[in-house]
């Protein structure tokens, strides 16, 4: 019923057998080839056919989403790699002048590694996090790879081999049993990479096991994915997309909801008419589908564009959910929003659409202590400053208090704010620290944010 399309990807050895490459200029590739040494990159057919505009590129959004640019290095790391490959050096000095400068891009944002890791039983669950009360996330190891790279994302560390065993499992069992000993738990959720990279039976390896074991706290699934926008086929003509929905069709027939967190970046993306195909069955299955995309320089950093994103959602059956700000890793540099204007776009966007686009909640940092959102600027007491508060925190008790910043127009993130009103400190830091203490052999002084 739908046509089997194969799948190509495209990476650092082979982006310029891409047809469309050929009208670009020789240095366009070149950059290209400089920054893909450093940051991850594929791509694949679907993208490069249906989601680019060529006649728009380097510029274009979905270019930039994708393909390496000259500036998301600095340009001392530029010219490093640059000059060795004009130099023709050999493939170990390249690899060992890309790992200096990818352990300078703050390779690990938030914590990640060291502070959300569970434990059962007194043994660490590897390929676990579990950060906020009622959500785990779950890490299956087929799944830490995506159809193609998104040049912003803050998971690029382990796509260059920083840290891929760590946050991977295969362990199932384990995870029923954290959820056994954890009744405060309610949803688990998949995420990678891209979860639904696997094969559907590699995914019902997880998912069958979690069902039959009947757990009453678990209440819902979640998988986060890309692949609607990234490879549609995944639900259409792929050998095993019929399982694959099958799958999910069993999940919501067994009384769990299931959520796929979709990324969308762009309004173009939902255009595709596989794209639009995939959604609604995906929707037949009873699975919902809420949308997550950071908000970025380059790329969508523009009302007009949430506007049509927000709205394309809604029209199409998904629910939007976060706006989010780019995480302090990686190019963060070239694509980060300073939370004032990101607040602005947010607030723009968010006054011209219905109530029905307004599930959505941002813009939103995930930073050490949890997910924090600007509220916006306003001035008390002839102050100005920034109003902020938790969606998700460590402590629960600390979300949906309001809290304040000294005006910052410049801010990118939650490290670079100062309290308001004299103050010393926002008021979570002290307990922060308490938890830093408790739970880290080494110390993170810079994570005190
Ligand atoms: C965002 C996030 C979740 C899910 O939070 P919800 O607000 O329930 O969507 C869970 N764990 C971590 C670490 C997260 O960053
Ligand atoms: S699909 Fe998600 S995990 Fe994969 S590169 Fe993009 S943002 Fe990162």
């Amino acid at each position: 019923m739908y046509p089997k399309i194969k799948y190509r990807a495209y990476t650092l050895n082979n982006f310029r057998d891409i047809p469309q490459m050929a009208a670009l200029p020789e240095a366009l590739k070149f950059d290209i080839e400089v920054v893909g040494h450093v940051l991850p990159f594929k791509a694949n057919n679907f993208v490069v056919d249906h989601l680019i505009d060529w006649e728009a590129a380097p510029d274009d959004p979905l270019f930039v989403l994708t393909f390496p640019q000259r500036d998301m290095l600095q340009p001392a790391h530029y010219a490093e790699i640059a000059g060795l490959l004009r130099a023709g050096a050999d493939n170990a000095e390249l690899k060992a002048a890309a790992q200096r400068i990818r352990l300078q891009l703050n390779p690990h944002p938030a914590g990640q590694v060291s502070h959300n890791i569970p434990s059962l039983e007194g043994e660490p669950l590897d390929g676990m996090q579990h950060k906020y009360r009622e959500t785990v996330l779950f890490f299956p190891s087929q799944g830490q790879t995506c159809h193609a790279y998104c040049s912003f994302c803050f998971r690029w560390p382990q796509f260059v081999g920083m840290a891929e065993l760590k946050f991977a499992s295969r362990e199932v069992d384990r995870l029923i049993d954290y959820l056994r000993a954890n009744p405060q738990v309610s949803d688990v959720l998949f995420t990678g990479g891209d979860p639904l990279i696997m094969s559907t039976r590699n995914l019902a390896q997880y998912i069958e096991p979690l069902l039959a074991a009947d757990l009453p706290n678990l209440r819902r699934i979640r998988i986060g994915t890309k692949s609607l926008s990234f490879w549609p086929h995944r639900f259409l003509g792929d050998d095993d997309a019929d399982d694959l929905l099958a799958l999910f069709a069993k999940v919501t027939a067994s009384g769990r909801h299931l959520a796929l967190m979709a990324h969308f970046n762009h309004p173009r993306e939902l255009q595709p008419e596989p794209v639009r195909q995939a959604i609604a069955r995906i929707r037949a299955t009873g699975a919902a589908i809420r949308s997550q995309s950071p908000l970025l320089r380059h790329i969508n950093d523009d009302p007009a564009l949430w506007i049509e994103l927000w709205n394309r959602q809604v029209d199409l059956g998904c629910i939007p959910y976060y706006m989010f700000l780019a995480r302090d890793t990686g190019a963060r540099d070239y694509f980060s929003v300073p939370l004032v204007r990101a607040w602005e776009i947010y607030r723009e966007a968010y006054q011209r659409v219905s109530g029905l686009c307004r599930t959505v909640r941002g813009p939103s940092m995930s930073a050490n202590p949890g997910k924090v959102q600007v509220l916006g600027v306003c001035e008390i007491m002839g102050e100005k400053v920034l109003q902020l508060r938790f969606i998700q925190g460590r402590n629960p008790d600390w979300v949906h208090r309001p809290f304040f910043a000294r005006y910052d127009a410049q801010a990118t993130w939650l490290n670079e704010l100062q309290p308001a009103f004299g103050e010393p400190r926002f008021f979570y830091q002290d307990e922060l620290e308490q938890f830093y203490r408790e739970n880290l052999a080494a110390d993170h002084p810079e994570d005190y944010e």
